[in-house]
């Protein structure tokens, strides 16, 4: 089930026809507030009355020209201005593929340093997201090189993949690293190994980033529901001296809201990542493929009103 949902995400027939059904436009709303900055910058204010900090991503990836590029940069300039105007604690999170990666690596540097010194200026910091195991090595190179520079910069790294564990080490000290387990379709060849291997792994990376966090100025996030993993990950922190300011934990919008709640009462820190926009297919199917059950809740949507599918 999980790996015909990874290929349903990738497969453009489907890309196409799904998203005109307004059934899969109203299961998507779990886990988005709506297509525009506004209802992305809505919900940052009311998560931020709760307490909860957050991360705002503009759904889309893969364009395919220097315009398409320009524009995504553009309008997270402006996300910027207007999380700045409105005071939030919002940070931005971006693919460098929807920034030019998969034509001119070089322009998506410079867009992507664009946004980095942006965010400086205004107090801010940038979150780069890890996208298929094609793009990890151009992805760590873009990183490497501005964080020489852009210290308020942070990368995804997805505990999946056998490479994590040497990436780790050939990273710069400082700057920030988002832990994942890894959302993507990928050869079992590049993988640590199944679901409880994943699981294994990222608890180990995670203590090891959490002690050089503590020992430095590496700031870690830990971005998973997986709240049992999480209190194991504590209880390994905890022996070796490491206490919870070390790091913090962050979730998607839609998923395990309560538990997000729950931890910020406990005293940890907790951030929300809040995707939004119309390009929502592949991001989603990958949503669903992380827990098919979620798919019962497209069937609610499908049979508790009729489907119209819209042109
Ligand atoms: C802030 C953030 C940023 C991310 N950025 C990236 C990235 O750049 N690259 C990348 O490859 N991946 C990214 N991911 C996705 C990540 O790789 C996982 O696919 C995703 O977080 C699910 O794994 P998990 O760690 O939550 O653990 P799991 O073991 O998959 O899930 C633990 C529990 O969480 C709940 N849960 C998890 N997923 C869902 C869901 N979709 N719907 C409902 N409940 C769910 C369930 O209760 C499940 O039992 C990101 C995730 C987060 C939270």
């Amino acid at each position: 089930m999980q790996r015909g949902l990874l290929w349903a995400s990738q497969n453009e027939t489907l890309r196409t026809r799904l998203p005109r059904y307004r059934f899969v436009q109203r299961a998507v709303r779990k886990f988005m507030p709506g297509d525009t900055i506004e209802d992305a910058l809505g919900a940052a204010e009311s998560f931020a009355a709760q307490g909860l900090p957050t991360s705002l991503t503009q759904l889309g990836e893969n364009v395919t020209t220097a315009d398409e590029a320009d524009v995504v940069t553009r309008h997270y300039l402006d996300v910027l201005a207007r999380v700045s105007e409105r005071g939030l604690d919002t940070e931005i999170s971006v693919k460098l593929t929807h920034l030019g990666l998969d034509f001119d690596p070089e322009l998506t540097y410079r867009n992507t340093e664009r946004l980095a010194a942006r965010a400086r200026d205004l107090g801010n910091w940038l979150w780069i997201d890890m996208e298929a195991s094609s793009y990890v090595e151009a992805t760590l190179r873009t990183y490497r090189r501005l964080n020489a520079d852009l210290p308020h910069v942070g990368i995804c790294l997805q505990a999946y993949l056998r490479r994590t564990a040497s990436d780790i080490d050939s990273l710069p000290t400082g700057g920030g690293i988002r832990l994942v387990k890894g959302a993507y379709r990928e050869p079992s060849s590049l993988l640590v190994g199944p679901k409880r291997a994943v699981d294994e792994g990222y608890l180990d990376l995670a203590q090891k980033l959490a002690l050089r966090a503590q020992q430095g100025n590496l700031r870690l996030a830990l971005a998973t529901h997986d709240v049992r993993l999480i209190g194991r990950i504590e209880q390994a922190a905890n022996r070796a001296g490491v206490g919870r300011g070390a790091y913090e934990i962050q979730m998607l919008y839609g998923i395990r809201h309560g538990d997000q709640l729950r931890l910020i009462h406990q005293g940890y820190r907790v951030r929300t990542l809040i995707a939004y926009g119309s390009s929502w297919y592949p991001w989603y199917m990958r949503r669903l493929a992380e827990r098919p059950a979620n798919l019962f809740f497209v069937a609610r949507n499908l049979f508790g009103r009729a489907p119209v599918a819209a042109s």
